[in-house]
């Protein structure tokens, strides 16, 4: 189990990128400029998308996937279950998480995981 003062910190991320994400998905309206000029944008990771095929359906995907797993992620400290693996039951790293405040696996079993949809 994370340290307390570790948590709450993920969680004021978390709540910071639920925000956005509510905000950025109830908007309707999707551009680039938006995207670019949105006050959120550091919050939301783009970086991954390139502008060149910007597509809209499927960063609205995208943002509404990251935004159940930020939900969840939030119930999950409400119960006091957050930042433990869901397949090991092992405290996942702390640094994990700050890179990736909603993961469920620790790093060991995300590729055991992956490998596993990949065979499928
Ligand atoms: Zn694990």
């Amino acid at each position: 189990m994370p340290r307390k003062n570790e948590i709450l910190r993920l969680k004021g991320i978390l709540e910071k990128r639920e925000k956005c994400l509510i905000n950025f998905l109830n908007d309707g309206q999707l551009s680039i400029d938006q995207l670019k000029t949105q006050e959120c944008k550091d919050e939301l990771d783009f970086a991954e998308l390139s502008f060149d095929t910007f597509n809209e359906e499927l960063i609205l995907t995208r943002l509404s996937n990251e935004l159940k797993e930020v939900e969840y992620s939030l119930q999950r400290i409400e119960k006091g279950e957050y930042g433990i693996c869901e397949m090991c039951d092992e405290t996942i790293d702390y640094n994990r998480l700050k890179a990736k405040p909603y993961a469920k696996f620790c790093i060991i079993c995300r590729e055991i995981y992956e490998r596993e949809n990949k065979e499928r």
